[in-house]
């Protein structure tokens, strides 16, 4: 796994955010491990799974936990962000 796979998963990330008007992690430290476990997930096993939860292991069942994942809109609507903390809502003006 390269920069350039960590900054393009960052990029994937940022398009998703700004479509959904969400904003990334401002927490520097913890968006670049989310990154970095993603980018890494995307290389070793084919798809973006979250690095936070478990994977079952099969596939079909798993493709719920690819990011963005199904739990996240409701994670960020309840809690602020996701369970990673990649994404947050957007604080009111
Ligand atoms: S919890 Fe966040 S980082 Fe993990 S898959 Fe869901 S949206 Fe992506």
């Amino acid at each position: 796994m390269t920069e350039e796979d960590i900054e393009a998963t960052r990029a994937e990330a940022k398009a998703y955010a700004k479509e959904k008007g969400y904003v990334l992690n401002v927490d520097e430290k913890q968006l670049s491990a989310v990154l970095r476990g993603l980018a890494r997930n995307k290389e070793r096993l084919g798809a973006a799974y979250c690095p936070c939860r478990l994977r079952s292991g099969d596939p079909e069942k798993d493709r719920i936990i690819v990011c963005p994942c199904l739990y996240h809109e409701q994670e960020i609507e309840e809690q602020g962000s996701c369970h990673c903390r990649l994404f947050f809502k957007k604080k009111a003006e």
